[in-house]
């Protein structure tokens, strides 16, 4: 990632003195994570830039004994997160304590400033940057970047371009960069430490005490986590035999066989993370959440701060408790989510009051007449924001070689949908109970039948697409 400081302060090249870098030259800096350049893109008495360009080593991240894909796969090499802030605090030290030896009253004076930041997540949209910045006297450009440019269908994603200027001390800037950036990525923080307190009061001093959002960004920055007082499982609301909820398990297991030759459910539960992550839902439900794939998956994210799964199967919430190592977790981890036994046949206020549900590949297992009382407690009565629905592609199944014709993937489905089916239903929904719904693709898609499987993003009310 990209940062740059642009200065009209006159003459402009004594940044490279509050800076102690000096303009001519391209310096690196290795870090621990990956390097640091420090160069100048121009420099001349009347405008005068400096960059920092951190590159992160991927591999460096996992170092210390990473397993999981999503430990090599993920956005930290690309954007701006705290990496960027220990890189700043390494880099430009003296600067960020206020030390010129050569311009000492130049540090102390506010300056013409601009600084861009390249892709910087904002979890929490470009409302948050404003709500962050713009209390610390910034004007604020922000230019979103789409999810995928080949393909607008699928969204915004949660990075930006973003400039900031002002008048201020360089010090100022740089802290202020410092404690936001982090703030703004919400993920896992590579620094976290007995310390972290401390070094949010030192950069935070003289602006945090007045910040109006002080309690948002003192709660991200130290990654506070929210005591869940949610009731753990509950009374029985649908009686399934226990025979019954075997041939269930089997019958799972024999669904992601036919579809394992590309790993599709992987991509499923990608999608369903990546949107989960994006609209920045901390309080999510995982209804009809199985073995709990999804859900130890949510586990990973801090930002989900109160994960629910619900389930009508007891068998497939017992192994999903062990799946998650539910009894071995640390306290603070346990807290963070409930299992609970209930059907999506029945009104349940316990699924009221979320930011987002998961319903993965659970929807063809209910019965047609019955899909109306699954629509009423989902969207009328749990009502959370943001729904995501997955659901197979019936169009797709012709591709699978191990599927006899005419056969659905899963034995108990009850029905597969092709796309316009699925559209069909789901917008006669989002017309009824006032969402938006928009639809993506999920794993490769033919040009004749489209892809394996499909995903609908009800969002309530607002804007969608
Ligand atoms: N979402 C999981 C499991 C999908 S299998 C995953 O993606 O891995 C479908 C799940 O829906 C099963 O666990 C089944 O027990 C559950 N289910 C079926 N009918 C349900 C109902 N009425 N209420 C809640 N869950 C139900």
């Amino acid at each position: 990632m990209l940062l740059t400081i642009t200065t009209t302060h006159q003459p402009a090249t004594d940044l490279g003195y509050l800076l102690h870098k000096h303009p001519a030259r391209v310096q690196v800096f290795t870090l621990a994570f990956g390097q640091a350049h420090v160069f100048y893109p121009e420099a001349n008495d009347e405008r005068c830039t400096t960059a920092l360009l951190l590159e992160i080593s991927p591999v460096g991240l996992v170092r210390g004994g990473g397993i999981t894909l999503n430990e090599y796969v993920n956005d930290r090499p690309y954007t701006a997160s705290s990496f960027l802030s220990v890189a700043l605090s390494q880099v430009f030290r003296s600067a960020m304590s206020g030390i010129c030896k050569d311009r000492p009253e130049l540090a102390d004076t506010p300056i013409p400033l601009e600084a861009k930041i390249t892709a910087l997540p904002s979890r929490g949209g470009e409302i948050l940057l404003h709500r962050l910045f713009e209390p610390l006297g910034y004007t604020l450009t922000a230019e979103r970047y789409p999810l995928d440019s080949a393909f607008p269908a699928w969204g915004e994603s949660a990075y930006f371009t973003v400039t900031l200027t002002a008048t201020k001390r360089l010090q100022d800037l740089l802290s202020h960069l410092y404690v936001l950036i982090p703030v703004l990525d919400n993920d896992k923080h590579y620094y976290v430490g007995s310390d972290e307190v401390e070094k949010l009061l030192r950069h935070g001093e003289g602006w945090l005490k007045e910040h109006p959002e002080i309690e948002l960004i003192t709660a991200r920055y130290l990654k506070y986590q929210h005591s869940l007082k949610r009731e753990a499982l509950a009374q029985l609301v649908d009686v399934e035999t226990p025979d019954a909820e075997e041939t269930v398990a089997k019958h799972d297991a024999e669904e992601i066989a036919i579809e394992d030759k590309i790993s599709l459910h992987q991509q499923r539960l990608g999608a369903v993370l990546a949107t989960l992550k994006n609209i920045g839902a901390r309080r999510v439900i995982d209804l009809g959440c199985g073995e709990g794939r999804l859900l130890s998956l949510l586990l990973k994210e801090p930002q989900f701060a109160e994960i629910l799964g619900m389930d009508v199967s007891h068998r497939a919430l017992e192994m999903a408790t062990d799946k998650l190592r539910l009894n071995q977790l640390p306290p603070k981890q346990r807290e963070r989510i409930n299992l609970i036994h209930g059907s999506l046949m029945y009104r349940d206020s316990r699924l009221s009051g979320y930011d987002a549900a998961a319903i993965v590949e659970v929807v063809e297992h209910l019965d047609p007449p019955r899909l109306a009382a699954f629509e009423r407690v989902v969207f009328e009565f749990a009502r959370p924001h943001t729904v995501i629905m997955t659901t197979p592609n019936a169009e797709y199944n012709v591709k699978w070689e191990s599927l006899p014709a005419g056969k659905f993937r899963h034995k108990d489905h009850r029905f597969e949908w092709t796309r316009a089916e699925f559209q069909t239903w789901a917008q006669g929904i989002a017309e009824r109970f006032g969402y938006n719904v928009r639809f993506l693709p999920i794993g490769e898609e033919d040009a004749v039948v489209g892809a394996p499987s499909q995903m609908g993003v009800f969002v309530l009310g607002g804007i969608n697409g």
